[in-house]
């Protein structure tokens, strides 16, 4: 799954993350913004994106 975040410093739209982490029950995603060059990173609970996840058999 690739999950886009807009830059909170110029609000460049759809940047995909550069990194991804797991720390827990929260998958880190590490973005680096194309146009100012701004890093930050997201966290997202990954029980939140389970939906299209199937069982196990
Ligand atoms: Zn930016």
């Amino acid at each position: 799954m690739t999950l886009t975040d807009s830059c909170p410093n110029c609000l460049e739209p759809a940047i995909e993350p550069v990194a991804e982490r797991h720390r827990g029950p929260h998958v880190v995603h590490g973005y680096r913004c194309p146009r100012c060059r701004h890093q930050w990173a997201t966290a997202r609970l990954i029980a939140a994106y389970r939906n299209t996840t199937r069982k196990a058999a």
